[in-house]
């Protein structure tokens, strides 16, 4: 289970940029939450304070009621998807989705054992043994959607993971993440410039605009206010 806190964020960055303004929510285990908003309004930035990738200049994040202002990325449970896959090139989709197993340290069989089944949910089965240029940028992805999974994160961040797809596989994608929402049951936070997007996926969505928040609803409510 993993909820968050963040109450009062601020980041300035080093140039005195404010780019995000008191921000305050509480984001319930298991929701999937929407940060929208324009292109530059602090979205991304928001999203890397609470992943640790980037410090928070004022306020605190709290994560199941614990503090995690001052931990590492890695030991906050954590996974991030980006908009361009940071897959490692040289390396097949198996290894890539191992990567972060085996740096753990995990067996051998238990690493196959998770990537089967995360290749299996996301229907890249037959991918195993290619390398990310023999891919599309959908089955790219969905390779990087399992490298987060394997590592079974509390909170799944991705930011504007689908920016790079086409329209159609797009659309076909957007309902595949709210299906995998309810299948892993962990807390999604995800970040668009795209209104359409964010209304058709989250339980949540949360407007920003110039670093503040602008409007915390639910897409119907949102849909319905001019
Ligand atoms: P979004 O994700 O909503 O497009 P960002 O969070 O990436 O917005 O950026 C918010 C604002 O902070 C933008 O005006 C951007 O130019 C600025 N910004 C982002 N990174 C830095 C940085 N390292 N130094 C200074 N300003 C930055
Ligand atoms: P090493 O880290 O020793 O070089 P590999 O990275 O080649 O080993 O493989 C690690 C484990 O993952 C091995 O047990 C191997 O059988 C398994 N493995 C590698 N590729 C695949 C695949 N496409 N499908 C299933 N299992 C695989």
């Amino acid at each position: 289970m993993a909820g968050l806190t963040l109450k009062n964020i601020n980041k300035s960055y080093a140039n005195g940029f404010h780019a995000v303004k008191n921000l305050d929510l509480d984001i319930k285990d298991k929701e999937f939450v929407i940060l929208v908003g324009p292109s530059g309004c602090g979205k991304s930035t928001s999203l890397r304070m609470i992943a640790g990738l980037e410090e928070i200049s004022d306020g605190e994040l709290y994560i199941d009621d614990k503090l995690v202002n001052d931990i590492e990325p890695k030991d906050r449970d954590i996974a991030m998807v980006f908009q361009n896959y940071a897959l490692y090139p040289h390396m097949t989709v198996f290894d890539n989705m191992a990567f972060g197993l085996k740096l753990r340290k995990m067996s051998k069989d238990d690493i196959k054992e998770k990537v089967t089944e995360a290749a299996k949910i996301l229907n890249i089965e037959d991918l195993l043994n290619r390398k990310p240029k023999e891919l599309s940028g959908g089955q790219r992805q969905r390779v990087a959607l399992g490298r987060a999974i394997v590592r079974e994160p509390k909170v799944f961040l991705m930011d504007e993971p689908l920016s790079n797809l086409d329209a159609k596989l797009r659309v076909q994608m957007r309902s595949e993440l709210s299906k995998l929402h309810k299948r892993l049951q962990t807390t999604f936070i995800y970040v668009t410039h795209d209104q359409t997007e964010a209304m058709t996926m989250g339980t949540r969505i949360v407007v920003m605009k110039d670093g503040i928040v602008q409007q915390v609803a639910d897409p119907q409510t949102i849909y319905a206010s001019p």
